[in-house]
């Protein structure tokens, strides 16, 4: 029997309620084939700050080093909450993004994928979505001015500034880049390159890299769009993208953007893929307006594991009958009351009752295949 060990970080705000559902799933999966799922929990986040005086104690890192993939709720609180902790001792910059760092993984896909069945969920008008949303954004996720040098203090002048440093080399361009032209390959042949090369010199360097890769791979159309249109056209013609790639803070932003016109964060799953390790997470925060009240939407988490059973375990068709389990809830006219519309005539279920019936499909589909 194959046995992967995971980490598992239930997080802040709706983390815990949300990675309860991924974990129905995951039993059902490790039921019905010949592998084992070792659940290894550990604190992680403000949550464990409060409760160790550290966002990621010793233990958690030595957990995730072991760990076969890791897989993360939510970090943060809202932002008088945050007041509480020291801003160096935050969950992102004390804990989230060293763990980027430790484990390089500068690869975040991040899919915002909408078909034309459940257009209602979307604000977006029903000709706007057409026969689907369908794009794959790619984030790189350890470079620019989320890890570049940081500074405050006051200046000459006595005014109190912040500096913080854009940089990117080559080769962590290059290397963000070749995924996405290899993503592009498996999907519609289409990049949208997205930059800001009329003002940041690190979007000529980041574009110049598309040109240069862009030889190795003729078949793919390279489109180039700058970030603010890219954030217009997103609402006004999404169907135009298939595969994005940005550099770190436009990804952030614009796969939340993603979400938005979807209908919901609750529906922005993602991987985090380095060199070595992956993680797995949903794309939005703790949530704190709707948490413990069971009705945060657990697709993001659910997706989550399926992109990880996919990217890291190769067990593409659990991950498929994971996705097709989530569909056939929606189909059945099911969802978490962040995708209901006064409009429409969707019966609005928990949490915990979202991921339960997800559980009974995919344990109806393995029966189908059967
Ligand atoms: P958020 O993403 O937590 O929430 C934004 C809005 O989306 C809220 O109205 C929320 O209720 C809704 N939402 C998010 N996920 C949902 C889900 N699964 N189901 C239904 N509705 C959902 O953003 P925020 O409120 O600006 O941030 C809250 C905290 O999360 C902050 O501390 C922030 O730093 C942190 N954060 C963490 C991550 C991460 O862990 N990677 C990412 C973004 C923000």
């Amino acid at each position: 029997m194959k046995k992967y060990h995971l980490c598992i970080m239930p997080g802040d705000g709706i983390g815990p309620e949300i990675m309860k559902e991924g974990v129905k799933a995951l039993k059902v999966i490790e039921d019905r084939n010949d592998v084992s799922f070792e659940l290894m929990e550990v604190p992680f986040g403000a949550s464990a700050w409060f409760e160790f005086g550290t966002c990621c104690p010793d233990e958690t890192w030595d957990t995730c080093d072991r760990a076969d993939a890791i897989v993360k709720g939510t970090v943060g609180l809202s932002h008088e909450e945050s007041r509480k902790i020291p801003i160096d001792e935050q969950p992102e910059r004390s804990a989230l993004l060293p763990m980027r760092r430790r484990y390089d993984t500068f690869a975040n896909f991040r899919p915002v994928y909408l078909p034309k069945a459940f257009h209602h969920f979307s604000p977006l008008k029903p000709a706007i979505i057409g026969e689907g949303i369908d794009i794959m954004i790619i984030r790189e996720l350890v470079g620019g001015i989320y890890f570049g040098e940081k500074e405050v203090g006051t200046n000459e002048q006595g005014l109190r500034y912040a500096r913080e440093v854009l940089e990117y080399d080559e080769g962590l361009i290059q290397r963000t880049v070749k995924i996405a032209f290899e993503t592009a390959m498996k999907r519609r042949k289409k990049l949208h390159n997205i930059h800001k090369s009329n003002v940041l010199k690190s979007s000529i360097l980041w574009t110049d890299i598309i040109m240069e890769i862009a030889e190795d791979y003729p078949e793919v159309d390279v489109q180039h769009m700058l970030v603010d249109a890219a954030a217009t056209a997103l609402c006004l013609n999404p169907t135009q993208f298939d595969v994005m790639v940005m550099e770190n803070m436009f990804g952030d932003i614009l796969s939340d953007q993603g979400g938005g016109i979807l209908g919901s964060l609750g529906l922005m799953p993602s991987a985090c893929l380095g060199p070595q390790k992956a993680y797995y997470e949903p794309s939005h925060g703790s949530a704190p307006d709707i948490a413990g009240k069971n009705i945060a939407n657990p697709y993001s988490m659910i997706g989550s594991i399926a992109m990880m059973l996919d990217m890291s375990f190769g067990m593409h068709e659990e991950a498929s009958n994971l996705w097709n389990a989530m569909s056939a809830v929606f189909a059945n006219g099911y969802s978490t009351g962040d995708l209901s519309r006064s409009t429409d005539s969707v019966k609005i279920v928990s949490t915990s009752e979202f991921g339960d019936r997800v559980a009974e499909e995919l344990a109806s589909s393995f029966l189908q295949n059967t």
